[in-house]
């Protein structure tokens, strides 16, 4: 075929990378994603303050938020970012151990492949040695699902995070959280943690958070002479404007009688009233509006001694519609006895500086709230984060009531295992599976070194204990060594760690079975020249490998 023209079948000047330049790119990129949050991992892991153009700035230390938070451009790094938005939105913890265990695949793998061993044995050898991995986990956890081991399940998420010395206070209120909205189905423990409302209020200490056996909304009644508390509450629900329909058009009214002015208000007035008499003969004592409330309806309403919030927004009015029973009306006409919430009370409370609404006792007791406090914006948005993870977690043991040894204990113990399940497959397979288990070890190393312990040392001792036998034994943190993680109640629920290791291992055999990247076109963008790069995007900022 020599002396043959190359067909050309892309414009010239396209972007491309083809064979191990790109195989070698693509996993540069995963690797750097995934050092940039490692520093992040486990209850010593340092935070990441992430500023944006206008100099906003968030301040974490949760993997998942960070990476959603990073400018990230390049696509590879992507498809490492959507592994920590998948495990953070089916698990919700173990964002960041599924990101690191991608990139170590990764690593591993660019060694193999540099020693000639192609990427569809090292895909195959990790296929193998996943699935060994995964019954290694099951006859590794245990099972429990007691309020003990809930809350060290707790604890242990919020470990993770930066929630300074309030572990054990946080974690007692989650575990109250999902016990109370735990139900039992066909014989199954189900945690629909979504009836766990969790607010936020600034002021105040971490230790001021409290559980409530209800809901609360950020605001208060709209009028002082309103009752503040209500007790034996009747509760409507009304998602239309307690307002005067104001016409489309802007329409001038020219009152040219003095006398009519008086007329005018009038029938304004009459009209609230009897919106006002519609609520209160359905016999309502509470009423809350997710629109507004004109000032004259208002007035009625705290003359009827009515209890009366505004602008409730759409996802509590629903919330609150499922915890008090009450059906949410449009039509005030459609406002009867039935369409009623009940609640024991409905209460003002001062917290902070803010007055909220607390709706305590409802018709269905399985909605409760959190509310979250301290000192400032950023210390109540990442105890948010933290306690979504930790009723996540929490949830999910209590369903399954299954768990593993956390710190690292569980990946030394595949680890070790999987090394002898090598031998029994031979090949150049073993190879790849040899390399997963030396990538596993990545988790217990980074605990180590994030807790400034001597990361070789350590590994080597908590190998020992693991030969010996000892399953618990992980990177015990607060001692400085290797400890008991079973004694210590270093617990993560097995559905996590599972997620964890199957999706890193799915995108680094993504990853690892591209070897041609090209420029494409942006979908629906015009032939314009130039715009065949418009697909790839970030390309730009990819470095040259
Ligand atoms: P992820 O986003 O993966 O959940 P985290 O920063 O939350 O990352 O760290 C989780 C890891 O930290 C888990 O391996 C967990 O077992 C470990 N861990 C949590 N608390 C402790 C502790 N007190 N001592 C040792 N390891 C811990
Ligand atoms: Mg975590």
């Amino acid at each position: 075929m020599s002396g043959q023209m190359p067909i050309l079948i892309l414009k010239e000047g396209t972007k491309r990378e083809q064979g191990k330049d790109a195989q070698r790119g693509n996993i540069e990129a995963a690797k750097a994603i995934a050092d940039s949050i490692r520093t992040t991992l486990g209850p010593k892991g340092m935070d990441k303050m992430l500023v944006d153009s206008i100099g906003d700035i968030v301040i974490s230390n949760d993997g998942a938020t960070i990476l959603k938070e990073m400018d990230v451009d390049h696509p590879i790094a992507k498809m490492i970012v959507e592994v920590a938005k998948s495990q953070d939105s089916s698990v919700g913890d173990g964002t960041t151990t599924a990101v690191i265990l991608a990139g170590e695949f990764l690593k591993q793998a660019e060694t193999l492949l540099e020693q000639g061993v192609h990427s569809t044995v090292i895909a195959n050898g990790y296929r193998l040695a996943i699935n060994e991995a995964k019954k290694i986990m099951e006859a590794s956890s245990k099972s429990a699902s007691d309020d003990k081991t809930l809350r060290n399940i707790a604890t242990t998420a919020l470990a993770g995070k930066n929630t300074g010395s309030s572990y054990d206070f946080l974690a007692d209120l989650v575990v109250k959280a999902v016990d109370a909205v735990a139900e039992v189905r066909n014989n199954k423990i189900t945690v629909d943690y979504t009836n766990i409302k969790v607010d936020k209020k600034n002021g105040g200490s971490v230790s001021d958070t409290q559980f409530i056996e209800g809901l609360i909304i950020d605001k208060e009644r709209v009028h002082p002479k309103m009752p503040v508390v209500v007790k034996g509450a009747k509760i409507a629900l009304i998602d239309s404007a307690l307002e005067i329909k104001k016409t489309e058009i802007e329409a001038k009214v020219q009152i040219t009688d003095p006398s009519k002015i008086q007329d005018f208000l009038g029938q304004e007035s009459e009209t609230f009233k009897s919106m006002v008499e519609k609520i209160r003969k359905s016999g309502a004592n509470v009423v809350l509006a997710q629109k507004g409330i004109e000032d004259l309806a208002q007035h009625y309403l705290a003359k009827d001694g009515i209890y009366a919030v505004r602008r409730v927004k759409k996802s509590d009015m629903e919330k609150l519609a499922k915890a008090t029973g009450a059906k949410i009306v449009t039509n005030l006409d459609d406002l009867s006895k039935e369409s009623l919430g009940k609640a024991e009370k409905v209460e003002e409370k001062k917290i902070g500086d803010d007055r909220m609404t607390f709706i305590t006792g409802c018709a269905n007791p399985k909605a409760v709230n959190i509310l979250i406090r301290g000192a400032t914006d950023h210390v109540v948005s990442e105890i948010e984060r933290s306690l979504n993870d930790a009723i996540r977690v929490v949830s999910l043991t209590k369903e399954d009531g299954k768990y593993l040894y956390g710190g690292g204990a569980i990946e030394s113990e595949i680890s070790l295992r999987i090394r002898a399940y090598a031998n029994t497959v031979g090949g150049r397979e073993q190879l790849a599976i040899d390399a997963f288990a030396k990538a596993l070890e990545v988790i217990p190393r980074t605990l180590a070194e994030n807790a400034g312990m001597d990361p070789i040392n350590t590994l080597i001792k908590l190998k020992a204990e693991h030969e010996k036998g000892k399953q618990s034994a992980g990177i015990s943190v607060g001692e400085n060594s290797v400890g008991d993680m079973s004694a210590a109640g270093i617990f993560d629920p097995m559905r996590v760690k599972k997620h964890a290791l199957e999706s890193a291992m799915e995108v680094a055999i993504m990853i690892l079975r591209i070897d041609d990247v090209v420029a494409s076109k942006k979908s629906g963008a015009s032939e314009s020249p130039g715009g065949g790069m418009g697909g790839m995007g970030g390309m730009g900022g990819m470095p040259p490998y």
